[in-house]
């Protein structure tokens, strides 16, 4: 493996033009931060000086900084939805941009429990797809040889829907999967995956991970990386292969498609890569898979396989332990950081280990600013709010709240993003995922927050009323040791008539109503995309909460300020919470989601 830490090494020879194209590129940007930065936030204020946005504010066509930052307000979603709720609704005035919005992204984040939709134009793709390209240059420094083979990426299209007035709503890699920045992207040898873009195009997601899995069995010997994009995704995909090897392996000694394959062009595109019979491989498969011992089956499976390429950085760091056990020590390595408002950079050393993973937002992407954020502090006033540092002022050390002004139209957006400044690549700062704002619990792109808990835990509540029971205290803890990981609730009970307690069937009804009330990327998460099991009670015997109190106060908690943590995550405490576990329930059917529900998007 050729390592080397500066941008500026040699290449490989094939890529060299196109790579070192790219390495200038990002040298360029990274070094002109500053007045990157505003030209972008010029460029975004002289093309949007008409929108009815940038009217309200009456920026009178001025486009430089300090007009912007102390005419235009720092805002949430909450406070565009009004107007993003009338472009929904057909109003194609230019409310936010200049440019046509060409289609909504629909965000993993939820607002009164739907996703967030976020207005995005034609050029963004564009954007975006710049972005991937700077990636496998960058790992080319790193990795040698990668044109040698090809890449085994579970990549995925969801759910697509429009809203009243017509625009196309969906998450920003289906759109990007389905664009023709995608579907047509020239031949390029280090970036050859073993998924036809029918299978990843495929809607069905049984039928996308069935043939992604075989073609990815099929050409074991040519893979040299496997990843999906975020850490759940890879570890669903070997959930998959444990329960479907079988069939997969018979299709192989068959030399034929499982049936249940029905899409045609897929099946089309499948009888011309599943073309005869192979029996060895079908025995290689069989053998490796048979056993109980799955320790480094990603190596076992594609011997050649340099690295993981998945992001295990922010709530998806909680599978770290899983994927090294499985990719028997491979690296992992996490490219970039993106996001339905807008694609902000990408990792200049990805084969660093996950704990020391910065991402360097690139300055071209959108104009950012940075609220200071004191993890302690108390929360910020929104009348006086610190003032916001930009991108090239940003200290080392200091942890900040990212706020973006992107070419869409976005002013001043809170994404909700914590970022830690670790170090700067020439003078573009580089930044640690520290977290999401106010997320408690997330499996896989599934974002729940304390209110949402709470909610769901009184709704569910509510059904132990005919048992004379109430719920004194509660905690959570998102379990990502079995695939799919689930939500666990800690329940204390107070059972008023100790010869009427709740039945069993009761509690596991109470899961469900859990389920019921949580958001909607929760519930899709659960019904189409089977990542998160079913939610799971354990109620605890009486006196378990003070317990964990006393252990809080023992380890230097304030008797005064002490607060039930709604969610739990070191291990002492979960473990002494377990054992305190008088019965275990779980979720008896999956909640409610229709993606017909939201035709009649924004919720008015
Ligand atoms: P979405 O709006 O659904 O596209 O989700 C975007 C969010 O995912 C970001 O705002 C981050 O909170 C999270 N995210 C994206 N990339 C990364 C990354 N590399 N590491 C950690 N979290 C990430």
């Amino acid at each position: 493996m050729a390592v080397d830490s500066h941008l500026s090494s040699p290449l490989d020879p094939p890529a060299c033009d196109k790579d070192s194209k790219a390495l200038l590129f990002i040298e360029e940007m990274t070094r002109e931060t500053g007045a990157v930065q505003e030209r972008v936030l010029g460029e975004i204020l002289f093309r949007n000086a008409e929108t009815e946005y940038l009217r309200r504010f009456q920026l009178n066509g001025a486009t430089d900084r300090d007009t912007f930052k102390s005419k235009v307000p720092v805002v949430t979603y909450e406070d565009l939805q009004p107007d993003i709720q009338r472009i929904a609704n057909g109003d194609r005035s230019s409310i936010f941009s200049a440019h046509p919005i060409s289609e909504f992204l629909t965000s993993s984040g939820t607002s009164a429990g739907e996703r967030k939709l976020m207005p995005t134009i034609h050029e963004e793709l564009d954007r975006r797809q710049l972005l991937y390209s700077l990636l496998m240059p960058v790992m080319n420094l790193y990795v040698s040889g990668l044109d040698k083979g090809k890449g085994l990426y579970f990549l995925f299209v969801k759910a697509e829907t429009k809203t009243r007035g017509g625009l196309l709503a969906r998450p920003v890699l289906t759109s990007y999967y389905k664009s023709e920045h995608f579907k047509t992207r020239p031949y390029d040898p280090y970036n050859v995956y073993t998924s036809p873009n029918e299978a990843i195009l495929c809607a069905d997601s049984f039928q996308s991970m069935y043939t992604q899995m075989l073609c990815g069995l099929l050409m074991r010997e040519e893979v040299l990386r496997v990843g999906a994009v975020f850490a759940s995704g890879l570890l669903r995909a070997i959930r998959f292969l444990q329960l479907h090897w079988q069939q997969l392996a018979h299709d192989i000694s068959a030399g034929a498609l499982n049936p249940k394959i029905t899409d045609p062009a897929l099946r089309d595109c499948m009888s011309k890569i599943i073309v005869k019979p192979n029996p060895e491989l079908s025995k290689f498969i069989t053998q490796e898979c048979s056993g109980e011992n799955w320790e480094g089956i990603i190596p076992r499976i594609w011997p050649n396989t340099k690295y993981l390429d998945v992001i295990v950085t922010g709530a998806m760091a909680q599978y770290i332990p899983t994927l090294e056990y499985y990719g028997g020590g491979l690296p992992l390595s996490c490219t970039m950081y993106a996001s339905s408002e807008c694609y902000f950079g990408l990792n200049l050393k990805p084969m660093s280990n996950p704990s020391e993973v910065s991402y360097t937002i690139m300055p071209n992407m959108c104009y950012c600013e940075f609220l200071p954020h004191e993890p302690d502090a108390p929360a910020v006033s929104r009348d006086s709010p610190p003032p916001l540092v930009d991108l090239a002022d940003v200290e080392v050390g200091k942890q900040y709240e990212l706020i973006i002004t992107t070419y869409a139209g976005l002013c001043r957006y809170r994404v909700g993003d914590i970022l830690q400044v670790t170090d700067f690549y020439n003078s573009a700062p580089q930044f640690r995922f520290i977290r999401r704002k106010n997320v408690l619990l997330s499996i896989d792109s599934d974002k729940t927050d304390e209110a949402e808990l709470q909610k769901a835990v009184d709704n569910a509540s509510a059904l132990l009323q005919e048992f004379n029971t109430s719920v004194i205290e509660y905690t959570s803890y998102a379990d990502a040791k079995s695939i799919p990981g689930h939500y666990v609730i800690y329940w204390e009970l107070l059972v008023k008539e100790l010869a009427n307690p709740p039945t069993h069937e009761v509690l596991n009804l109470c899961c469900l109503a859990m389920e019921e009330s949580l958001n909607s990327v929760y519930r899709q998460s659960r019904v189409a995309d089977n990542s998160i099991g079913p939610l799971e009670i354990r109620v605890v015997k009486n006196g378990t909460f003070e317990e964990l109190m006393d252990y809080a106060i023992s380890r230097g908690a304030s008797i005064n300020q002490y607060k039930v943590p709604r969610c739990v995550n070191s291990s002492p405490i979960v473990e002494l919470l377990d054992s305190r576990v008088t019965s275990v329930h779980f979720s008896p059917a999956p909640p409610q989601w229709n993606p017909e529900q939201r035709r009649c998007w924004p919720h008015a």
